[in-house]
């Protein structure tokens, strides 16, 4: 790389954006990042930051990608924090979630047996008596929990404002620019979530993207670095502050994805059913965004199909800030020493295939 004023220009100012060019950055590229708006408006500057797995079977690559991003993320975020002095709030809280009933408990056995074969002893998935916890633990009706130790939370604004701090005491430029600027680089990542999506959809013609909104709260309740509890669909996730983020909605059909509304109260009577101690505790925030959710629901990342010099790293969707750490390796990997080492299920080529199917089925 040479003649350009920078190497790489990062689009984008999310948590995948500033995650790879902390990355480069770091790797000697030299990079800018630039958006065109605040980087507060970005769906990265959320409340709730689980860091959390997927269930251990049946195995597959978004899993061992997403693995190998929970076990890299306590280092990564350290070395982000110790850069930038802001403390990003992570913390290898693990989790807890209910078993309902006998079926769910024999499922239970089978995921911790398939976690010690898949997880190879580098964290645990295991049945635990709810009795035998101490500390806040949801409700359940047979009395027993899955408890993992490998999910983690973090505090996702604190997590942004120090990558964006780590990143300016690197020498690496954040710029807004409103979109007439022109500036010289040989490489550009484009990681421009739902907008970025949207328009590769317009551009090639196919549904690319597929629209999805959430609503998350923060209430005061304060259960420190207590584990997270997931269950009914949402995460309760403490943070350091007395404060518990309540997450999140999964909206398919909205008008205004920036718009909190009545769906926050049905969040928090779930949130009251899982773990009946939180009944007490007042709202004190709320927010909304869209997620940046591909058609195949996973990341799409690599060469962008149709602009030279140009990579893709999208479609984060429910777990951006999870994968972000592993993320930022194979994008940095591909861009700065094109190794390609991200799973052919993240590839432009097979959301576009994807695409094209679900396409024909609906021209039918
Ligand atoms: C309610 C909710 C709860 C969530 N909870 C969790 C969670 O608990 N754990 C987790 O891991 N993830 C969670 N997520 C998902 C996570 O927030 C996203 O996956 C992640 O933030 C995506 O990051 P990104 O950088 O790809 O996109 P974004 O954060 O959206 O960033 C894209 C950026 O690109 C900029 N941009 C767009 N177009 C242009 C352009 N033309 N020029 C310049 N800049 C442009 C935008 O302004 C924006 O700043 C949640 C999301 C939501 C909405």
């Amino acid at each position: 790389m040479s003649n350009g004023i920078f190497d790489l220009e990062i689009v984008g100012m999310g948590v995948f954006g500033l995650s790879i060019a902390w990355e480069c950055s770091k790797r000697g590229a030299r990079v800018s990042v630039v958006d065109h708006q605040h980087y507060q408006r970005s769906s990265s500057y959320g409340l709730v930051g689980a860091l959390t797995p997927h269930v251990p079977e049946p195995w597959e690559a978004k899993k061992q990608f997403q693995f190998d991003s929970l076990l890299m993320a306590e280092d990564w975020w350290k070395e982000v924090y110790f850069t930038s002095d802001i403390y990003p709030h992570y913390c290898r809280c693990g989790r807890l979630q209910p078993i309902m009933d006998e079926k769910g408990y024999e499922l239970a056995k089978l995921r911790s047996d398939e976690a010690q074969n898949n997880w190879k002893r580098q964290a645990e998935w295991k049945i635990v008596r709810a009795v035998d916890c101490a500390g806040w633990k949801p409700k359940s009706p047979i009395g027993w929990l899955i408890a993992d130790n490998l999910s983690a939370r973090i505090n996702p604004r604190m997590a942004i404002k120090s990558l964006r701090k780590a990143l300016i005491n690197n020498n690496v430029p954040l710029m807004i620019l409103n979109g007439q600027e022109e500036t010289r680089c040989e490489y550009r990542v484009l990681a421009t979530g739902t907008a970025g999506l949207t328009s590769l959809s317009n551009e090639l013609g196919l549904p690319l993207v597929a629209h999805e909104k959430g609503q998350a709260m923060l209430i005061d309740y304060d259960a420190s670095d207590q584990p997270i509890i997931t269950g009914g669909g949402i995460n309760l996730v403490p943070q350091p502050n007395g404060l518990t983020a309540v997450g999140s909605t999964t909206e398919r059909y909205f008008t205004n994805p920036y718009k909190t509304d009545y769906r926050l109260n049905e969040l928090y009577s779930k949130a009251i059913e899982l773990v009946p101690e939180v009944a007490n505790s007042r709202i004190v925030e709320k927010w909304a965004h869209d997620r940046p959710r591909s058609v195949t629901r996973a990341p799409v990342l690599g060469a962008h199909p149709t602009r030279k010099n140009t990579f893709l790293a999208n479609g984060g969707f429910k777990i951006g800030f999870g994968l972000a750490p592993k993320i930022a390796e194979v994008m940095a990997e591909l861009i700065l020493n094109g190794n390609n080492l991200i799973p052919h299920k993240f590839s432009p080529e097979n959301a576009i295939s994807e695409a094209v199917s679900q396409k024909a089925k609906a021209d039918k």
